[in-house]
């Protein structure tokens, strides 16, 4: 038995079955699909509920735990607890304040280690289907029964795309986030209206980059006021072109391989270096839909906590955020509900009153979380 069978019984259990042994297989009691925000926090709300810790598995198809914050922020990067707007209210056991990168991801790794939370990585589910007792979950590793699960993927595996043909010859200079190319002294046209696009056109401003932004509507209402605030300002000292009311209809190649971008208004095209789409995640409807959950439109239906039509089956965090999109602490919030419902005759546990959690206290720059 290697060391993670050692330290995992799930894993030595699945490992035994693999071989064909017949055994009984002794259940999780919850399955965790996704190690973000609102993964992470569900594990920790169901140990303070007293779900014993080797009864909860997390299985992440990244590298490291949060993975799309790891590779979707940049790393000098603010990151804000009223994320578009958001009250920045938690009602669970995790909480964030204004922070930046690496103290959100240090926060992540406490919340982890502390509560001894088992992180499967690089581990990524292919398949899951409902049970007489609960559901069975195939992956690229392994397989598992589990009473109870949890997905909480959130939106940002597939990037919202534009209804636009990009040729082939010009798809290396069309993005959709900022860390996967060093932009560096060009020109670049940042696309969309919300947070995360102020953030890339501030980002790239600091890196010498000049800065067109594209918004279709006239004034930036789904942006919190220190984004709003911050672009405006860019672009009162030139620093950004923001272009109003505009809607791309073209992107096509110069002959000196730039991106000539044309739009549907009567507006002159411009030429830039770079395009990014800062416009949100799609959610992963597919995926959802073949494990069984309804949907209503575009939207999964979801009942008391968070609880799909699937009996059992959560969706938390970005998944189960709807239009107005989620943050970080309406993930955290997702799992507190989830939770609860969870301990209300699916498991058995006492799900953690909120009076007895205490505001995150900052910690040598890093915010910690405990309970009174
Ligand atoms: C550029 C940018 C800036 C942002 N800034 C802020 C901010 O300042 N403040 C704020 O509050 N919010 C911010 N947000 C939003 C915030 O990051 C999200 O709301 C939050 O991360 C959602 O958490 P989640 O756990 O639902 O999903 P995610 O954080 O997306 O986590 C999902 C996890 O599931 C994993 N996963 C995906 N598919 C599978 C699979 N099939 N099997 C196993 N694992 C899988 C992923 O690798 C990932 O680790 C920002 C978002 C972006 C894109």
């Amino acid at each position: 038995m290697n060391d993670r069978e050692k330290q995992d019984p799930a894993y030595s259990l699945s490992w035994f079955f693999s071989l064909g042994v017949s055994m009984n297989f002794s259940e999780l009691d919850l399955i965790i699909i996704g190690a973000g925000p609102a993964g992470i926090s569900m594990a920790v709300e169901a140990i303070n509920a007293g779900i014993c810790n080797s009864k909860i598995l997390i299985l992440e198809k990244g590298e490291a735990h949060a993975w799309s914050i790891q590779k979707f922020y940049q790393e000098k990067k603010q990151v804000t607890a009223n994320f578009k707007g958001q009250p920045a209210v938690c009602h669970g056991v995790m909480c964030i304040e204004d922070m930046n990168k690496s103290e959100t991801l240090s926060y992540f790794d406490q919340a982890i280690k502390k509560n001894n939370i088992k992180v499967h990585y690089q581990e990524e589910v292919l398949s899951m289907s409902p049970t007489e007792k609960g559901f069975d979950i195939e992956t690229s590793e392994n397989s598992y029964q589990t009473k109870t699960c949890a997905i909480a993927i959130g939106i940002f595996g597939k990037p919202k795309k534009p209804d636009l043909k990009i040729s082939s010859d010009i798809k290396k200079q069309v993005h959709f986030d900022i860390t996967s190319y060093k932009f560096n002294n060009e020109k670049v046209l940042v696309v969309g209206g919300g947070d995360s696009a102020s953030e890339y056109a501030q980002f790239l401003v600091e890196n010498n980059n000049s800065i067109s932004f594209s918004y279709r509507r006239d004034n930036f209402s789904r942006m919190n006021d220190i984004n709003r605030d911050s672009l405006l300002a860019l672009s009162t000292n030139k620093k950004v072109n923001i272009i109003y009311n505009s809607n791309i209809k073209m992107l096509e190649a110069s002959p000196d391989q730039k991106v000539i971008v044309t739009f549907e208004e009567e507006l002159p095209p411009i030429t830039v270096d770079h395009v990014i789409f800062a416009l949100g995640g799609t959610t992963p409807q597919n995926f959802l839909k073949l494990i069984g959950i309804k949907f209503n439109g575009e939207q999964p239906i979801l009942k008391n906590g968070n609880e799909t039509t699937v009996k059992g089956l959560y969706l938390l965090g970005d998944l189960a955020a709807g239009k107005k999109g989620g943050s970080i602490i309406s993930a955290f919030n997702s799992a507190v509900g989830a939770m609860k419902n969870i301990c209300q005759g699916q498991l058995s546990c006492h799900p953690v009153a909120t009076d007895n959690i205490e505001k995150p206290q900052k910690v040598m720059g890093i915010k910690t979380f405990k309970q009174k």
